[in-house]
C-alpha cells in the first residue's frame, strides 16, 4: 500500500518552508530481538532542492 501526499514543512537541507512530496508505505523491519514488525516508512522529497529524507514512523508500543 502506497500513499502520496504533499505537505508544507521546513526542509533541513535548503532551510526553506517548502512543499514536500511524502510517500508512505509499510515496510517490514527486523528488530534486534529477531522479531519482524511492520513500520511506516515515509520518504519526503523537497520540491525546492530535491532533497530526500527517509523517516521510519513507529506505531508506538
Ligand atoms: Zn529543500
Amino acid at each position: 500500500m502506497e500513499e502520496k501526499k504533499v505537505i508544507e514543512c521546513h526542509c533541513e537541507n535548503c532551510g526553506n518552508e517548502a512543499n514536500m512530496t511524502v510517500t508512505c508505505k509499510l515496510v517490514d523491519v527486523v528488530e534486534p530481538s529477531g522479531a519482524k514488525v511492520k513500520k511506516q516508512l515515509e520518504t519526503r522529497v523537497c520540491t525546492e532542492c530535491g532533497n530526500e529524507a527517509n523517516m521510519i514512523i513507529d506505531f508506538g508500543k
